[in-house]
């Protein structure tokens, strides 16, 4: 019997003190139903909760943890740090070893700065770009999140078809209140592998765009790959139209491969931003890109401050993780996507012989169970149109019962790491079997 009694008792604590009982609403009711678990600490691919009971992870952290929980190169990294000033806020060896390191993993990328979370590196990277080129617009793609800020806050989470617009002129739809009025009037937003549709955003604004934004993979939609060669196209029209690109490789970088989607796809990006993996599970996030571009930061430019930039504690544990992963031949990684694969092999094989209709999409170590009648979901508004978010919801809260971890959200995704094996995969399918099996699922 699985009891999370602890749990409850603290998530009632927590919403006397905490609005929602914690610290971001996709960790609330929102997705979790009654009441979240409490974790109390974690290792390798297992988490346990406040009730004792532990859980294969794939989680991880949102993404932050390619190595998985509590990697000892990483935490030996951390002590060590932390017992030698966690952050002395001045020139360190350390941020330079770690700009080396990006630099020579990934494709492009000649200067290098760092902030603290995914959202802060691209609020950066924006205000960049139009500094840069002297230039008010960006594209964005719908389904598509680089984090919570203002400009970029638009057409981010699922939503009813019959809110979006027409495919060739998009609704732009604010995710939130409050929103400084007009701060979505220079963003543009048009679907996702589709160029003929940035093609026409970039010709009805000549001159007016600073640069188009994209992620690698879509990770903030289940996992939607993006079509074969559909990335260096984009970075060929947006060369056409004299326009930069940006690759948001906040959940991507340092995963998918140690040169992210820059070098698996052979994007060719005028900039790229870093977070989630790059930190190992502590708040560490880059940007990088051509330093003619970069430069435009230097003094008197495009300004770009932050007290915690840079955090010494952060960048050991980013020093470890990236040499853990690149190491002997990046094994790490190359581990990862073998789990990853086998994983949605299982799981898809689990909902074919359940006879639930549903596709499992992945690339490599990201992937998500999509339960739907349309077959492959290849872009936002396919995904909003048929993918049932609630029936994937109380399939992965049945999970926790039978101790597997994921996400509730259809719109994330599991995440394999490095220190997954497969009698991870087996269990997991497993219970996934279980699940799929049982009337009350189908019901
Ligand atoms: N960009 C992408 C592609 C993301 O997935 C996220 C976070 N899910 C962000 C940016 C924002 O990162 P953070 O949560 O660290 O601010």
């Amino acid at each position: 019997m699985h009891a999370t009694d602890r749990s409850r008792e603290l998530f009632g604590r927590a919403l006397d003190v905490l609005v929602e009982g914690g610290s971001s609403p996709s960790r609330g009711p929102a997705n979790y139903g009654d009441y979240p678990l409490f974790m109390t600490g974690a290792s390798g691919s297992r988490i346990r909760d406040e009730d004792g009971n532990e859980y294969i992870d794939w989680m991880m952290a949102y993404g932050c943890l390619p190595l998985g929980h509590a990697d000892p190169r990483v935490a030996e990294a951390v002590a060590n740090a932390a017992s030698s000033g966690a952050h002395l806020a001045t020139a360190t060896e350390v941020e330079v070893e770690v700009a080396e390191r990006i630099r020579d993993l990934v494709p492009g990328v000649e200067k290098v700065r760092f902030a603290n979370t995914g959202t802060e590196s691209m609020m950066a990277v924006l205000r960049l770009v139009r500094g840069y080129t002297g230039r008010p617009k960006i594209v964005k793609f719908e389904g598509h999140y680089h984090g919570w800020h203002d400009e970029v806050l638009a057409n981010c989470h699922p939503k009813p078809p019959g809110a979006l617009g027409h495919r060739r002129s998009p609704i732009t739809i604010p995710e939130s209140s409050g929103l400084v009025r007009g701060a979505l009037d220079d963003t543009i937003v048009v679907p996702w592998n589709d160029l003929d549709a940035v093609d026409r955003a970039l010709r009805s604004n000549p001159g007016r765009v600073a640069a188009v934004v994209t992620e690698g993979i879509m990770a903030n939609m289940g996992v939607i790959p993006p079509e074969s060669g559909y990335l260096p196209a984009l970075r060929r029209l947006t060369r056409e139209h004299d326009v930069l690109l940006v690759l948001d490789e906040t959940v991507t970088g340092f995963r998918i491969g140690p040169g992210g989607c820059q070098e698996r796809y052979g994007v060719g990006a005028d900039l790229v931003s870093f977070g989630k993996g790059l930190g190992a599970g502590l708040p560490v996030a880059a940007f990088g890109g051509r330093a003619g571009i970069m430069e435009a930061l230097a003094w008197g430019g495009v300004l770009h401050y932050g007290t915690q930039n840079g955090s010494r504690i952060g960048l050991h544990a980013a020093l470890a993780n990236l040499r853990a992963l690149s190491d002997d031949g990046s094994a790490a990684v190359r581990g990862a996507w073998d789990t990853g694969e086998a994983l949605a092999a299982g799981l898809q094989e689990a909902l074919d012989d359940a006879g639930v209709p549903g596709v499992v999409q992945g690339v490599g170590p990201m992937l998500q169970v999509m339960f739907t009648e349309a077959g492959r979901i290849s872009d936002y508004r396919d995904f909003c149109g048929h993918v049932d978010g609630e029936r994937y919801r109380r399939f992965a809260l049945a999970l926790f019962g039978r101790g597997v971890y994921t996400t509730p959200s259809a719109a994330l995704h599991w995440m394999a790491s490095a220190a997954h094996a497969p009698e991870d995969v087996e269990r997991t399918v497993e219970a996934a079997r279980e699940v799929l099996e049982d009337g009350a699922f189908a019901a």
